[in-house]
């Protein structure tokens, strides 16, 4: 779990810390499965005392393991996005300006981990292809198109029209 420590931070009105590391990330829940990132999540972060909260901004890498939606493989999906959140102490007396994204921390360390879960769910594609001209399976008997031959039946499909059914599948 990526735990920042902004015990000295704030102290320091205005001031500015960078955070880099890689930390292990529990495998996320994705329509009932689980997506598991295959090592440790890579964190370049800088915190920042705004006054009455502390703002998160970075970078979070992450190599995911996924299923391809064509031919059913398993491959690593890369991802980089950006992580941008703020957080204020809840047990201090707050001002006006809190905003109601705003997360609550308390004591002097900052858990990310739904943040982080939440931004690389976010940034997840609707789906994932293996490579760009993955042939899947075929629709009568299975085999992976990639690999394999076989003699089933297809209809020579227009390509715009084959998209289109790319597309529904
Ligand atoms: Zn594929
Ligand atoms: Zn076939």
């Amino acid at each position: 779990m990526p735990l920042l420590d902004v015990s000295k931070l704030k102290m320091n009105r205005g001031e500015r810390v960078d955070f880099q590391c890689r930390e292990k990330l529990p495998p996320l829940p994705v329509e009932g499965e689980d997506i598991k990132p295959t090592q440790e999540v890579e964190y370049r972060l800088s915190l920042t005392n705004a006054d009455n909260a502390i703002v998160v901004d970075g970078i979070i890498k992450v190599d995911l393991l996924v299923q391809c939606n064509r031919c059913l493989d398993s491959f690593v999906y890369p991802m980089e996005a950006q992580l941008q959140e703020t957080y204020y102490d809840c047990n201090l007396p707050q001002s006006g300006d809190k905003q109601p994204d705003w997360v609550p921390f308390s004591g002097d360390q900052i858990d990310i981990a739904p943040e982080v879960t939440q931004t690389i769910l976010v940034n997840l594609p609707m789906r994932f292809i293996c490579r760009e001209d993955c042939r899947g399976l075929c629709s009568v008997c299975g085999v992976d198109l990639n690999n394999n031959q076989c003699q089933c039946p297809r209809d020579e499909l227009d390509p715009r029209l084959a998209k289109l059914k790319d597309l529904l599948n």
